[in-house]
Order: C-alpha cells, then structure tokens, then sequence
C-alpha cells in the first residue's frame, strides 16, 4: 500500500475579516491566516495539492507573496507529476505554470463553471483570477477531468464536494499515520468543524453541509484546512464533535 506524507508549504499571511472563512461569524474581527499549499511525498513520487497565489496576481490583490511555490520548492518541483486542484480560485491555481509537465486533476463541474457567464459576474467572478494555464493543460493533454471520485496516484484520492464552488473537491490521502484529509475551502478554517460553521464563502450552503459531514465521518487522522494560520494539521478528538451529524440523520 503507498503512503505518502504531507508537508504544508506556506505562501503568504494576511490579516481579514473572520467572517471571509466562518460564514456571518465574527463579523469585524479580524483573523490572521495564511495561503498555502500541500506537498505529498511517497517514497518515489511528489504530487501537490494547490499551488497557492503568485506574486503577480498576489499584488494586484494586495497580498504579498514573495516567492511562487515553484521558486519555494527548488528542485523538488520538476519531481510533481501531478498538480490536484481543490477548485480554481486565484489563490489555489496562481502557480500552476511552476508544473509546465504534470498532469492537473480538477473536477468537471469546475472546469464547467469557469467557463460559463456566472464568471463574469464580479459577486462570483472576483475570487477567479487568471484561469489560462488550465486551458493550456488542457490544449496539452495534461488535464484530468474528473466528476466525482478518482485515484489521482494509488493512496491518492479526490472526491467531489461542491459548496464553496459548484466543482469543488477534497483529497483523501492514505499515510503512514491513517487517513489525511486536505480540505481546501470546503473548510478553510478548523472553526467550521468546532463551530459548526459554514466557509465564509459559498455557492450551495447544503452542499456543504453535506460534505463536511462525510468529512467529520471519515474520522481522519490529521485534516488539513484551506487558510489556518501557520502550517496546521489538526488532529481532533472525532468522538466530542457534535457540531455536525456526520450524516446520521439525512
Ligand atoms: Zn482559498
């Protein structure tokens, strides 16, 4: 069975507002968080889950970022294989042209919507930024369309969520402590879990709903979240989280 280990890889900081991650909660307050991105590593392979902000779209959004992941990771970038998208805001596909080889994995739904008008309203459009290094992929070959569920590499796998945007996905990773759930947006801060919160952002609250409870199901070993500040991995005691029925009651 292949494990692989994750590695939060941190892009830049920023302070906002806490209601942008826990939908109409703490409204005025400010809450300090990172963008990120996550590096799986088996034995042989690199595979990365996002890949954060770049600089350029970074300044004109007001966020600094330094460095790209390609330029953070150094060698270890031409070693990716395969690039998962959680979904395709700005801030989780700005370095996708670090990966010019691998193959990209993105639900269908996603790549849909991208492309219909909803984008070109400015209330949805304004968390999409620069989307032409997915349709180079695609003209490419490299871009794995997936509706639902798909083995990205054995111990690798996506699964459709919707709710923060119509296609987005998690990622379920098998490692050597137990199950890993990188999260992306679907819950960008571990508040949504104790709380009971929804992401700040959304297109279908239900939608949620219902994947962060098969989330809090699946009882992983370490989550990760789309924007907790300095590199977190949670690991909950699964019994006491009674802000969700995980399913129980649908
Ligand atoms: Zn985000």
């Amino acid at each position: 069975m292949s494990t692989w280990d994750v590695e939060v890889v941190g892009l830049a900081g920023r302070s906002a507002d806490n209601s942008t991650f826990e939908f109409q909660k703490g409204m005025g307050q400010r809450r300090e968080i990172d963008y990120q991105a996550w590096l799986l590593s088996s034995d042989l392979e690199r595979v990365i889950v996002d890949c954060g902000p770049n600089p350029r779209e970074g300044t004109s959004r007001d966020v600094n970022v330094e460095r790209g992941v390609g330029e953070l990771l150094g060698s270890t970038a031409g070693l990716v294989t395969d690039v998962v998208l959680t979904h395709a805001h700005w801030d989780h596909m700005g370095g996708l042209r670090d990966f010019p080889h691998a193959r990209i994995w993105m639900q269908q739904a996603e790549w849909d919507f991208i492309r219909s008008p909803y984008v070109k309203v400015p209330a949805i459009g304004r968390y999409y930024g620069d989307t032409s290094a997915l349709q180079e992929a695609h003209n490419e070959g490299r871009l794995r369309l997936v509706s639902g569920v798909a083995e990205v590499r054995p111990g690798i796998r996506v699964r459709w969520s919707g709710g923060h945007t119509p296609g987005h996905q998690t990622v379920d990773v098998d490692m050597p402590s137990g199950l890993g759930v990188v999260c992306g947006d679907l819950v960008p801060v571990i508040d949504n879990i104790i709380d009971g919160t929804l992401p700040g952002i959304f297109t279908d609250a239900l939608e949620c709903v219902d994947a962060i409870e098969r989330v809090v199901a699946s009882r992983p070993q370490a989550l990760y979240t789309g924007h907790d500040r300095d590199a977190a991995v949670h690991a909950l005691d699964w019994a006491w989280i009674t802000t969700w029925n995980a399913g129980g009651t649908r």
